[in-house]
């Protein structure tokens, strides 16, 4: 028998760091130190509070059941509490709050709950992938929205091609933003509903780093603006806040009917995020004070350890307010991917070439400050040596 795959995975995007991936598992075959700036996902372990609550929840055997669709109720109300606290803003836990397993679940799921074969979804680009993915997975076609450094790597939502506005039901926003860290304040929050409304168009807010601010900066909420809840559903995760990626824990709130309608493509496909998870997760939340600020300062540190250090280099880098990727042109002689390349060969540093976020993503380079400072200021060293 011959196997073909189907359509919707033949439209997906390359994957643009095979050869990367091969070539840094060659590296550490033939032994090399190598200092890996390329996943986003935390080196420091979860807090033993956290393992504490997932532990005695894992021995109560009510926790070992098919977890309810629309999540425990309990875990519901601990993220309309902290949502209270955090942004001011009021959630109802019955209908407005959908636990999920880990945020990129919801967010690939969420174009099949709203969108059809022919439709239009405007997504940013460079962007988190599954925003396209999702989109294909829909049938429906990706509508570009370029982020650059211009526009502080915001949409320019006047530039969207208003004879193909009528076909779009979807949009995705991604602040504070993966890869660039760049942030936006209110007043882009109200433009994006304002757009929204005007077309009819749902909107997709992915706030995975709300929580990853630095100094002063404290990302907004979609709903800290009036009428969001009108247009849309804001997506949030645990993984990067209490670095539990490999739990599996976020949620999506806000707009009654889009949260129902991801809840009824989700109890079709999975059933939920495991009890004791869940409960690991109320007790996050209700720590979310004491914990952030420790982490927040050992990020902090690595992003001034990376950016001085580049900057002593003579490279024009910027202090991203928020996220944990330091986002940054590559130097003129290379494109992202030879940059990458030389990295990787000359310096044993991995780092994610900005193309295989999206076609605006050539020219820049992502760092993610995902090692402890002192292999940052090593990887510094090394830049220095072999490509200064
Ligand atoms: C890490 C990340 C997520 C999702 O994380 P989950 O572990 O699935 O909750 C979502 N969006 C962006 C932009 C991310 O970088």
């Amino acid at each position: 028998m011959k196997i073909e795959t189907s359509e919707r995975i033949k439209k997906l995007p390359p994957y643009l760091f095979v050869e990367l991936d091969k070539a840094k598992r060659k590296a550490r075959e033939d032994g090399k130190d190598i200092i890996d700036l390329g996943i986003g996902d935390p080196d420091i372990p979860t807090p033993n509070f956290i393992i504490d609550a997932l532990a005695k929840a894992a021995r109560n055997p009510k926790n070992h059941r098919y977890p309810l669709d629309q999540g425990l109720p309990e875990f519901r109300k601990a993220i309309a509490a902290w949502f209270k606290k955090r942004y001011g803003v009021t959630l109802d836990p019955e209908s407005e709050i959908l636990p999920l397993i880990g945020s990129k679940e919801g967010i690939a799921h969420m174009p099949l709950a709203f969108v059809n074969p022919g439709d239009a979804v405007l997504v940013p680009d460079p962007c988190y992938p599954p925003y396209k993915s999702g989109t294909y997975f829909a049938g429906a076609e990706p509508i570009l929205m370029p982020l650059t450094e211009k526009n502080r790597f915001l949409p320019d939502l006047k530039s969207v091609n208003h004879a193909i506005i009528h076909k779009v039901r979807m949009m995705f926003i991604n602040y504070p933003n993966n890869p660039t860290g760049a942030v936006c304040d209110k007043r882009f929050f109200k433009d994006v509903v304002d757009f929204a409304k005007k077309h009819n168009i749902i909107v997709c807010q992915d706030a995975a780093y709300s929580e990853m601010g630095y100094g002063p900066y404290k990302a907004p909420s979609i709903f800290e603006v009036e009428g969001a809840k009108d247009v849309a559903i804001e997506f949030h995760s645990l993984s990067k806040t209490f670095n539990m990626t490999g739990w599996r824990i976020g949620f999506a709130c806000g707009n009654r009917e889009l949260v129902e309608g991801l809840a009824r493509i989700k109890s079709n496909i999975d059933s939920g995020v495991f009890f004791a998870i869940q409960w690991a997760g109320v007790e996050a939340l209700a720590n979310y004070d004491k914990h952030i600020r420790s982490v927040l300062k050992i990020y902090e540190e690595r992003r001034n350890v990376l950016v001085d250090g580049l900057k002593a280099l003579g490279w024009d880098v910027a202090k991203p307010n928020a996220t944990f990727y330091v986002w940054t042109r590559v130097p003129p002689r290379f494109t992202s991917g030879t940059f990458s390349q030389a990295l990787l060969e000359k310096c044993d540093i991995v780092a994610t070439p900005g193309n295989g976020f999206g076609t605006n993503g050539e020219g820049y380079v992502r760092f993610a400050l995902t090692v402890d400072k002192r292999r940052i200021k090593e990887a510094v060293e090394r830049i220095k040596k072999q490509l200064g």
